[in-house]
C-alpha cells in the first residue's frame, strides 16, 4: 500500500546517526518520518556504554551547539563523568561520560517523542523508489510505500551483517537483530563503491562474581563535568566508580594458544577492523613486546550488575573467551554474561558522497554513519546531524551547508570522508584536526550556535542561553581589560605572593590572566565582581591566555584563503617539494593543478599540503 501521507524527509534507522537525522529535520520544520526495524532500539549503543572521549567530545559539543541530542542524553544518562588530558592543553581536553545504556537510550526516544513534525514507525525498510536517479522514497519489507522529498540512510552495521565468534558465523546487524539483507541487496545494484568493514565487541561480565578489591578504583571527577551546553549536574543520576585491570603473561598466552580459532587470524573474516579500537587478539599479536594491557571495567547502568570490559573486545570462540577473562586478576572467577563477538558489514565509500553527505549518483539520497565507513556513535551523530539538515534544505530547495575545516570537527570528518575516503573505520581524533587550537570542546556554541539558529536548528530556549553567556564573556573580558592593579597595592601584594615577584607596574587585570601562573579565580576579585558562572570564566580565562596562538592560527587561515588563486608552475617538481607524502606528491604531479585552489580541491591533498606548497612557491621566487 501506499501510505497517505507524504514527507518532506525520510531517515531509515534510528541508531546515533538517524535519531539526530530526524530530529534535526524536523526541527527545522520538515515533515520527517523515522522508520526503524525496532521502536525499542532507538538510540541504542550497540557496543561500548560511553559518550565521549578525545575528539569525540567535540563532536558531541559541536552536535549541542546545533541543537542536536546527543549531549543532553548523556547528561541525563551518564553515570561517571571525567575530564581526559584535564592538565594539558584546552586543544586537546576532552570531557568523556560513562552512560547507563537504559536511561541513555530513554532520553533519545524521550527527544524523539516529543519533537514536532517527526512521526516514527517501526518497519524494516527494503527498498528504495528511485527514477530519474533521483529518489522519491522508501518501500518497507511489508510492502508499505513511503514517499518524500529526500531520503537519508543511517543503517549502520546492518548492512549484510555477518556475526562471528571464533569460527561461528550467523546473519545478524548486531547482537540480538536481524541484519538488513534486502536493502543492502538492493544498494548494491545502485553504482556506489561498496566494500566490506568489521567491527568487535567485548563479552560482557556479571558484577556479583568479580572481585572489586583487586582491581583499582577510578571515580569520576569532582565537580562533574557536564557534557550538554543546556546540561546541569542536577540532571545526572547518581554516578558511581569505574575500576582498572590489567591482562597479563598468561592471558597473552591463551590468545597465541587459539589464534587459529580465531575468525580474524583464520582468514574467515574480510573486512577490515578498526585500527585505534582493535580486539583483544589483535593487541596480542601487534604488541607482542608488551606484558600487559589496561582493561577499564564499567558499569552498563544503575539498575543492573552487567559490566563493560572495556579492551578486550574479541571474537575468540566462547570458551577461549572465558579463559581470556578468567586468567585476569580480580576476574578469577568472573561470569561471562553475554559472549563477544565481531561483525562485518556493507559499507560505501565516502568518497561518492559531496559535502552535505548527499550521494553523487542518486539525486536527494543523503548517507550518515556507520555506513560511510566511520566507526563510533558521536561520529555518526554528528555527520546524521549535517544529513538531516541537509536532507530537509533539499526539501526546502535550500542550499546545501557544512562547517569548513577550521570551523568545526564536523566539517573535518566530512572532508575527510569525502575526499580521503577509508580503508579501515575511521574515528575521530584531535591530531586530525589542523586549527586544533580553535576547535575546542570548551567554545563549540561559540563556533557554531549561531550558524546553527540561522539553520532553524537551534530553539528559543537554546538560544537564550547562548546569547547570555556570549554577553557575559564580553563583558567580563572587557571588565578585565578596564580593571587595573598598582604597584604597592594590596591586589599587587597578592599577585606579587603568587608569582614570586613584585609588579614592576601597573598592569589590566586581564594582562596579569594571561601569565602561566595565574588563573581566573586568582584576579578576578582583585578588583570589581567576579562572574559566578564557571564556563564564563573559563571562556574568559583560555580567550585571554591562548589570544596569541589563536590569533596566529587565524592568520594562517586567512593567509590560505588569500592565497586560492595563486598559480602552481606547470613545471614544478613535486617530487623535490619537501614535507609533502608521496600519496599527495603523487596525486599532484598526476593533476597538475592550476592554482592553490585547484590543488586543494584535489582529493587527498590536506590544507597542511597546501600550506607546503604556498612556502614552496615564496622559496622558488
Ligand atoms: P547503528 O547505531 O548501528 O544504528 C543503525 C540503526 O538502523 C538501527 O536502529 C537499526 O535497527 C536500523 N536499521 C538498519 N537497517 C534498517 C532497515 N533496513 N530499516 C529500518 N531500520 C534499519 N564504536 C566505537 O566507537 N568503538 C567500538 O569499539 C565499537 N564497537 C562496536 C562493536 C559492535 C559489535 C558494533 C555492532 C558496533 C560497534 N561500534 C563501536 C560502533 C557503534 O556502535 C557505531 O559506530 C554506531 O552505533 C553507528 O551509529 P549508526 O547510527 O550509524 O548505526
Amino acid at each position: 500500500m501506499e501510505y497517505p501521507d507524504r514527507f518532506d524527509v525520510i531517515v531509515i534507522g534510528g541508531g546515533h546517526a538517524g535519531t539526530e537525522a530526524a530530529l534535526a529535520s524536523a526541527r527545522m520544520g520538515c515533515q520527517t518520518l523515522l522508520l526503524t526495524h525496532n521502536i525499542e532500539t532507538l538510540g541504542q549503543m550497540s557496543c561500548n556504554p560511553a559518550i565521549g572521549g578525545i575528539g569525540k567530545s567535540h563532536l558531541v559539543k559541536e552536535i549541542d551547539a546545533l541543537g542536536g541530542a546527543m549531549g543532553l542524553a548523556t547528561d541525563l544518562g551518564g553515570i561517571q563523568f571525567r575530564v581526559l588530558n584535564a592538565r594539558k592543553g584546552p586543544a586537546v581536553r576532552a570531557t568523556r561520560a560513562q552512560a547507563d545504556r537504559v536511561r541513555y537510550k530513554a532520553a533519545i526516544r524521550g527527544l524523539l517523542e516529543n519533537q514536532a513534525n517527526l512521526t516514527i514507525f517501526q518497519q524494516a525498510a527494503g527498498d528504495l523508489v528511485v527514477n530519474d536517479d533521483t529518489v522519491r522514497g522508501v518501500v518497507t519489507e511489508t510492502g508499505i510505500r513511503f514517499l518524500a522529498e529526500t531520503v537519508v540512510l543511517c543503517t549502520g552495521t546492518f548492512l549484510g551483517g555477518v556475526i562471528h565468534i571464533g569460527l561461528d558465523k550467523s546473519r545478524g546487524g548486531r547482537a540480538g537483530d536481524l541484519p538488513s539483507n534486502a536493502l543492502a541487496e538492493r544498494l548494491r545494484a545502485l553504482p556506489f563503491r561498496v566494500d566490506r568493514l568489521k567491527t568487535g565487541t567485548p563479552p560482557r561480565l556479571d558484577a556479583k562474581s568479580v572481585d572489586f578489591s583487586q582491581l583499582e578504583e577510578q571515580p569520576g571527577d569532582t565537580p562533574t563535568p557536564v557534557m550538554s551546553y543546556l546540561g546541569r549536574r542536577d540532571m545526572h543520576p547518581h554516578q558511581v566508580s569505574c575500576h582498572i585491570a590489567h591482562t597479563n603473561e598468561r592471558t597473552h598466552e591463551i590468545i597465541f594458544a587459539n589464534l587459529d580459532r580465531s575468525p580474524m587470524y583464520s582468514g574467515v573474516i574480510e573486512g577490515v577492523g578498526p585500527r585505534y579500537c582493535p580486539s583483544i587478539e589483535d593487541k596480542v599479536h601487534r604488541f607482542a613486546d608488551k606484558a600487559s594491557h589496561q582493561i577499564f571495567i564499567e558499569p552498563e547502568g544503575l539498575e543492573t550488575h552487567e559490566l563493560y570490559p572495556n579492551g578486550i573486545s574479541t571474537s575468540l570462540p566462547f570458551d577461549v573467551q572465558l579463559q581470556v577473562v578468567r586468567s585476569i586478576k580480580g576476574l578469577e572467577n568472573a561470569h561471562i554474561t553475554r559472549p563477544g563477538y565481531a561483525i562485518e558489514y556493507d559499507f560505501f565509500d565516502p568518497r561518492d558522497l559531496k559535502h552535505s553527505l548527499e550521494t553523487k549518483f542518486i539525486h536527494n539520497l543523503f548517507f550518515a554513519g556507520q555506513i560511510n565507513g566511520t566507526t563510533g556513535y558521536e561520529e555518526a551523530g554528528a555527520q546524521g546531524l549535517l544529513a538531516g539538515l541537509n536532507a530537509a534544505r533539499r526539501a526546502k530547495e535550500l542550499g546545501a551547508w557544512w562547517p569548513r575545516r577550521d570551523e568545526a570537527y564536523l566539517g573535518v570528518l566530512v572532508d575527510d570522508l569525502i575526499t580521503l575516503g577509508t580503508k579501515e573505520p575511521y574515528r575521530m581524533f584531535t591530531s586530525r584536526a589542523e586549527y586544533r587550537l580553535l576547535l575546542r570542546e570548551d567554545n563549540a556554541d561559540l563556533r557554531l550556535t549561531e550558524a546553527g539558529r540561522e539553520l532553524g536548528l537551534v530553539d528559543d530556549t537554546r538560544w537564550a542561553a547562548f546569547s547570555q553567556k556570549r554577553e557575559a564573556i564580553e563583558r567580563e573580558s572587557a571588565r578585565l581589560k578596564a580593571s587595573w592593579v598598582q604597584p604597592g597595592t594590596a591586589a599587587a601584594e597578592a599577585i606579587a605572593a603568587r608569582i614570586g615577584k613584585p609588579l614592576p607596574r601597573e598592569y589590566s587585570l586581564l594582562d596579569l590572566l594571561k601569565r602561566p601562573e595565574l588563573n581566573y579565580a586568582d584576579v578576578a576579585h582583585l578588583s570589581g565582581e567576579p562572574v559566578d558562572d564557571e564556563a564564563v570564566a573559563e571562556q574568559v580565562q583560555i580567550q585571554a591566555k591562548y589570544q596569541g596562538y589563536i590569533d596566529r592560527q587565524q592568520d594562517e587561515i586567512d593567509k590560505l584563503k588569500r592565497h586560492e588563486s595563486t598559480p602552481l608552475p606547470a613545471d614544478l617538481d613535486y617530487a623535490r617539494v619537501e614535507g609533502l607524502s608521496h600519496e599527495i606528491r603523487q596525486k599532484l604531479a598526476e593533476a597538475r593543478p592550476e592554482t592553490l585552489a585547484q590543488a586543494s580541491r584535489i582529493s587527498g591533498v590536506t590544507p597542511a599540503a597546501v600550506s607546503i606548497l604556498l612556502i614552496h612557491l615564496k622559496k622558488r621566487r
